[in-house]
């Protein structure tokens, strides 16, 4: 019965007091997951309010704030390849804001505990590093951050506010903000097909979604007057016991800027890709997805910006009535709206963010949490050939596509009947666009314990999966070497009966038929 945090944010958004007449000496822009200039609503505020500022004190200031959370690095939840692309992003900002005059300032704040335990002293803490950089009296703006422990986080920040420290948080992260798409009785859609419909009735109520893009002129470098060198050094390093938390390995990351961003969407369209959505994007080995996800997650570009490219390059339109009803642009911004989806999904049933089931009733699974096999899976050791390929390129790469992540969600939950907790949070430490509501959204879909799941009954067929997504096995030849001399399809497909450990390859270790009735059993039980 508690009031919901996205309402009470809502209530403080509302409440935001006109600051035109407030005399303000800084504004600080409070970077977070929108690491960007670009269609960046807070941010297009935060110059705003300098220039009313400026009206008052020609030497008002703008300072660019980036804050790093301990326990983010201590807990392990996020993983290395996120916080790393992270770090390069908020380099590269640093860089591209210092050509404007203006600083990017990072703070540390050291804490052993999650935040929602500290979101009181994180507040104070937060406030007095407002204040230190602010010569006088500081308006910050932010962008809304929707997991419950943020959302109370930015809660207690509004209460510190006083005649010397203001706050402002916008919405920003989605294409379409939380809470705007309601049934007819005005609460959440738990099914995302008719959501999906009113999604499109309102890009298109927004000239097809160009005003949804706010293009935001910041026109940062006009309206700063102020001297870079007048601020404390903004380089910063991270302690060394945190770099230690980063991956090691030598593969590159992709370059994290906001260029890059928009360059990895130009060449999605341009190369055609985007057009050959629907019949590529499944292909295991062709990798044909636009892979924006982790400059998505980071905030490096907008899914307004991508929606309406989309929009753009289909004759300005969003399922037009003239053009065949399976259109590749239209299904890769139907996969976009999929996160806003689960994201207004969060803002509504807050305990989804918890690692608890949107359907009460999978409480009752008996899951068998077996931990060596839930250690085989993670290391792509289980003898399922397609599934040790999936798990070994996540570990090496921080990133597999959809349908990867599907089949291997769908083996762990079901024929392996492992909590999906387990492999949700496996999922948040090797990502690279690790993403609390897609995350959780998308093994809520596989082990049919979330919103608008699929049927409990649905197990994916591995054999099947591997016929339609890697029919000559080349994706399982490139991830599994043990097995890059096999011709016989049937072992790419199913692994070996024979135990093989002497090549290096092990037989399955469960019975892909034996299992899914057992799974099928336990979920019957439970509902
Ligand atoms: P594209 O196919 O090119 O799609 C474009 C964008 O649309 C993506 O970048 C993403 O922002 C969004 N998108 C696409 N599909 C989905 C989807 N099913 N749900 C939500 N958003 C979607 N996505 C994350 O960003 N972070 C996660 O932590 C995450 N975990 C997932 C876990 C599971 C078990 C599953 C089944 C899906 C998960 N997804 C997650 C969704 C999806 O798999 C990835 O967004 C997608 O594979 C990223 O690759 P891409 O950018 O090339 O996608």
């Amino acid at each position: 019965k508690r009031p919901k945090p996205i309402n009470l944010l809502n209530d403080q958004i509302k409440n935001q007091e006109s600051l035109k007449k407030a005399n303000i000496s800084t504004v600080v822009h409070w970077f977070r997951t929108d690491l960007r200039l670009e269609d960046n609503t807070a941010l297009f505020h935060a110059v705003q309010q300098l220039k009313v500022a400026q009206k008052n004190n020609t030497n008002a200031q703008l300072v660019a704030l980036y804050t790093i959370n301990e326990h983010d690095f201590r807990a392990h939840l996020d993983s290395g390849w996120k916080l790393t692309f992270a770090f390069n992003a908020v380099e590269n900002l640093r860089k591209a804001l210092s050509k404007m005059n203006v600083a990017l300032v990072v703070r540390l704040f050291e804490s052993k505990k999650p935040l929602l335990s500290r979101s009181n002293e994180y507040a104070d803490w937060f406030k007095s590093q407002c204040l230190s950089l602010a010569n006088g009296s500081a308006l910050v703006t932010a962008n809304a951050q929707y997991e419950t422990d943020e959302l109370y986080r930015d809660l207690e920040i509004y209460k510190k506010q006083d005649d010397k420290f203001h706050f402002q948080v916008y919405h920003d992260q989605c294409t379409v903000e939380p809470g705007v798409l309601t049934t007819g009785k005005g609460s959440q859609y738990t099914v995302f097909t008719p959501w999906y419909k009113k999604w499109v009735e309102h890009l298109k109520a927004h000239k097809d979604g160009k005003d949804i893009v706010k293009m935001l002129n910041i026109d940062i470098e006009k309206t700063v007057n102020q001297k870079l060198e007048q601020f404390e050094s903004c380089d910063y390093t991270l302690p060394d016991e945190f770099v230690s938390y980063l991956p090691t390995t030598e593969l590159q990351l992709p370059e994290a800027s906001e260029q890059q961003a928009h360059k990895v969407l130009d060449d999605f369209f341009k190369k055609g890709k985007a057009f050959d959505y629907n019949n590529k994007k499944d292909v295991l080995a062709l990798d044909n997805t636009s892979h924006l996800s982790c400059y998505i997650t980071s905030g490096l570009i907008s899914t307004r910006m991508v929606v309406n490219r989309g929009f753009h390059e289909n004759g300005d339109s969003l399922m037009r009535k003239d053009i065949k009803q399976n259109n590749s642009v239209e299904n890769f911004a139907k996969e976009v709206a999929w996160r806003d989806f689960y994201k207004h999904v969060m803002c509504n049933w807050p305990y989804t963010s918890m690692e608890i089931a949107f359907k009460f009733d999978t409480v009752d699974i008996k899951w068998e949490n077996d931990v060596e096999k839930f250690r085989k899976w993670c290391l792509g050791e289980t003898g399922l050939p397609i599934v040790d390929a999936v798990m070994r390129k996540l570990l090496f790469c921080g990133y597999i596509s959809n349908r990867c992540r599907m089949i291997v969600a769908s083996f762990l939950s079901k024929n392996l009947l492992v909590d999906w907790r387990w492999g949700e949070r496996w999922f948040r430490k090797h990502l690279m666009d690790a993403d609390l509501a897609s995350n959780s959204g998308g093994w809520g879909f596989c082990s049919s314990t979330g919103v608008d799941a699929q049927p409990y009954f649905r197990i994916f067929n591995m054999k099947l999966q591997c016929e339609k997504y890697d029919p000559k096995g080349a994706f399982v030849k490139e991830w599994v070497p043990e097995l890059k001399g096999v011709q016989d399809l049937k072992i790419l497909r199913e692994g070996t009966s024979n135990d093989r450990t002497a090549d290096g390859y092990a037989m399955p270790i469960v019975d892909l038929k034996e299992s899914r009735e057992k799974a099928l059993e336990a979920f019957r039980e439970a509902m």
